[in-house]
Formats: C-alpha cells, sequence, structure tokens
C-alpha cells in the first residue's frame, strides 16, 4: 500500500489529529463513520476490550418495547433512519449485514393479547403491531394465549459491522489498537498519552467508551452504569421457525438449526465471567416455551452501557473545551448509534442544537462529584 502523510505518522510517537474518537463499538465506529462523511480528520484508538457490549449484541432493532406495548423512544423517524443508514452501509462496503426480520411475540395472558389487539388498532401503534393473531406451531411452543406479529423490525450483523469497518479505518489509517490512558490539556489541544507509549495530540475527544466510561475522570459524574447480560446460542434441529420469536425473551435463528437466545440483565452483577444464573434462567424459559429439545453449545457476557433514564447521553463536557460523549445506548445500541452519531456531529459542526431527552446537560445537578 502507497504510504500516506498519516500512516507515515503513525510509525512516530506523537500524531495530530482534529477529532481523538475513544472506542470503536457501535457508538465510536457510527461516529467516526459520520466524521468520514462530512471530510473531517479523525483518528480512533480502541483496545477490543473483552466485555464490550457491541461484540455480544444480537444485533436486533424492533419498534415495540414488548412489556410496556408501547413504541419504542423515538421510534418513528428512528426505524427508517436506521434501514437506509445500513442500506447506504451496506453499498459502501459492498456486504450483507443487515436484514428485515418478523417478529412473533408469543402472548403470556389474556389480559397481554387483548391490549396488543386494542392497541393495534390505533395509530401510531397500527404501523409497527399486526392486529390479527397467529398461532405458533403447537408441536414446536407452548403458547396457550397465541401470538401476534411486529413489521418494520430488523437485525444488524453486529461483529461484521464493527469488523469491516474496522478494516475500513485501517486501510484509512485511522485506528490504533491501543488504550487511552490519560489525557490532559497542552495549549490549545488535548494531549492524549496511549498504554503502549504513543500520545497524540486533538483538538478534541468524543468518548465512546461504553461502559467504562465510569473510569474516564472527566464524565465519571454520569450514572453510567454497566447492566450485565447474557446469551446462549442453542442447537435445536427440531425447530423449524424463520421469525424472531419473542416470550418475554428471544429466540433468534442464525441457520443450520443454531439460535441466539437472550438476553439476560442483571444490574447488580458486575463480574467479567459468563453467568451461571443467567444460563439458568434462560434454560427455564426455553424449557417452559419449547417443546423440542435443544442443547446449550455457548454463552457470551458483555456489559451494557446504561443510564438511569435509558436514553442516550451526548454532549460537550460542561466545562472543559473540546470533550464529548457519546453514550447510554443501553439495550438499543443498533437502533440509537446510526442517528445520534450524526446528530452529535451535525451539533459539533452545525452547530445544531442537541435533543433535550438525549442532551448531557440533563445531567448537570450531578457535576460537581468528581475533581474534573
Ligand atoms: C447480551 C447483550 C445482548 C444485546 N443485544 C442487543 C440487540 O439485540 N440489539 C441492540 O441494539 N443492542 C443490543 N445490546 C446492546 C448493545 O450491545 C449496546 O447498546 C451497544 O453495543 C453499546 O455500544 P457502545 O459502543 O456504546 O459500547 P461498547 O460496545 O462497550 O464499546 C466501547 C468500546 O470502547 C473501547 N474503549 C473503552 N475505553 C477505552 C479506552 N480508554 N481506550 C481505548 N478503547 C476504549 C472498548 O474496548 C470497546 O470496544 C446487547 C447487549 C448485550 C450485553
Amino acid at each position: 500500500m502507497k504510504a500516506t502523510l498519516k500512516s507515515v505518522a503513525f510509525l512516530f510517537m506523537s500524531i495530530k489529529t482534529e477529532t481523538l474518537v475513544v472506542g470503536q463499538g457501535m457508538a465510536g465506529t457510527c461516529i467516526a463513520l459520520a466524521l468520514k462523511q462530512q471530510n473531517r480528520d479523525f483518528l480512533v484508538v480502541d483496545n477490543q476490550h473483552h466485555l464490550s457490549s457491541s461484540i455480544v449484541a444480537a444485533g436486533l432493532y424492533n419498534p415495540i418495547v414488548f412489556y410496556k406495548q408501547t413504541l419504542s423512544f423515538n421510534a418513528e423517524k428512528l426505524i427508517p433512519f436506521t434501514k437506509a443508514y445500513y442500506a447506504e452501509w451496506e453499498r459502501a462496503h459492498g456486504v450483507e449485514v443487515h436484514k428485515e426480520r418478523v417478529f412473533t411475540r408469543v402472548f403470556s395472558s389474556v389480559e397481554e393479547q387483548n391490549d396488543w389487539l386494542s392497541k393495534s388498532s390505533r395509530v401510531p401503534h397500527s404501523m409497527y403491531m399486526k392486529s390479527g393473531l397467529v398461532r405458533p406451531n403447537p408441536q414446536l411452543f407452548n403458547a396457550p394465549f397465541q401470538a401476534s406479529q411486529v413489521q418494520s423490525a430488523g437485525g444488524l450483523d453486529v461483529p461484521v459491522f464493527l469488523s469491516k469497518s474496522r478494516d475500513y479505518f485501517i486501510a484509512e489509517s485511522s485506528i490504533l489498537n491501543d488504550r487511552l490512558k490519560k489525557v490532559e490539556p497542552q495549549d490549545e489541544h488535548w494531549k492524549c498519552i496511549l498504554e503502549e507509549g504513543k500520545t497524540i495530540l486533538a483538538q478534541r475527544i468524543i468518548f465512546c467508551e461504553g461502559h467504562q466510561s465510569m473510569n474516564n475522570p472527566y464524565f465519571n459524574y454520569l450514572p453510567i452504569t454497566g447492566t450485565k447480560g447474557d446469551v446462549l446460542t442453542i442447537k435445536c434441529p427440531e425447530m423449524i421457525c424463520d421469525d424472531v420469536v419473542n416470550a418475554g425473551f428471544f429466540i433468534m435463528p442464525l441457520g443450520n438449526d443454531y439460535y441466539r437466545v437472550g438476553a439476560s440483565f442483571e444490574w447488580n452483577n458486575h463480574s467479567h465471567e459468563i453467568s451461571i444464573a443467567a444460563r439458568h434462567e434462560l434454560e427455564g424459559k426455553l424449557k417452559g416455551l419449547l417443546k423440542v429439545p435443544f442443547e446449550v453449545i455457548d454463552q457470551l457476557t458483555g456489559m451494557r452501557p446504561t443510564t438511569g433514564d435509558r436514553r442516550p447521553v451526548m454532549g460537550a463536557h460542561p466545562k472543559f473545551e473540546g470533550l464529548y460523549i457519546f453514550n447510554g445506548l443501553g439495550s438499543k445500541g443498533v437502533l440509537l448509534a446510526p442517528y445520534y452519531a450524526n446528530h452529535l456531529t451535525d451539533h459539533i459542526f452545525n452547530n445544531i442544537p442537541i435533543e433535550k431527552e438525549v442532551s448531557i446537560h440533563r445531567y448537570l445537578k450531578h457535576y460537581g462529584n468528581t475533581k474534573n
């Protein structure tokens, strides 16, 4: 490959960039792609943490919050944006990562069924909730209260989306595999010291660190915590099912008799190990729903970056110019990251105000709990 000025600079211990993006999960990837689209100079640094949420995400998105049977946050604008975004990414990268998927919601009671039937007859719910009932295959499922279906849901192959984006950043000499250890002001810039010794001088930093932002001295005043989640991969040769089935947990077909099953939520478990309790819980739910045998093949665990009000958090640090955060994607990174990454870069470069519900300013009263 022809050596560019940037790739030569990578060999030296000190690099200059306009924007440093910290993290290359769903948040950092979408921010870096938005910067690229706006022709901005940027560099990503990512240490591929083993508890990164994005690596284990099933990649599903869905306009309905099943347990409340309400529309998901901003569904009406996020769903069309998300579909168009991944379609455009596929065209640019020549790889298929996105698929529209039918979600079948299995009801747990007659009340839930009635609530669905009533809501699905009214706008806006009727845009996404099918109005009729479906009867899941009685040879396969215990579903005495039947089911209905969701439209406009889908799924992203997150590992492929991230690794192909990473290949693209590598080809552009725009990513370093390293951990950002320390940040300090230097003249008009931020001096960023990496674990392996390099330093980066950046005009601005956008922190997309997922749950690890709890260790960030500038942003640890924000109420972002890690919500542990586990998923199982099962083999179930007798099940013939192309839909994503949701019965308070999901079963997602992977092909060749394999299915992803999840996900658990553990708010107070911060262990790095897979959770035995989560495995028991998911296996128990599967046994309750399925009439056919299955075998657990493996289990993965990760930490969702979650805020108290379950909304993303983004914007500029209240005191230090040039420091930004994009975080709090919770369990909806696939739906939230594309739209809000573009929203944040529009804010930074085009002065578009950040939507109040996702703005960092809603946590201003928390500021002051750290030395920064
Ligand atoms: C079990 C499970 C299932 C899920 N299923 C779904 C799903 O079906 N659909 C959906 O939309 N969402 C799902 N999610 C949620 C989704 O994974 C998150 O919303 C999203 O991935 C969060 O992305 P992020 O980039 O903010 O954080 P992360 O994915 O955690 O990425 C943060 C990145 O920053 C890097 N980093 C952090 N600090 C530093 C530093 N100092 N220096 C260098 N690098 C650093 C880390 O190594 C990591 O790569 C699931 C989550 C779990 C746990």
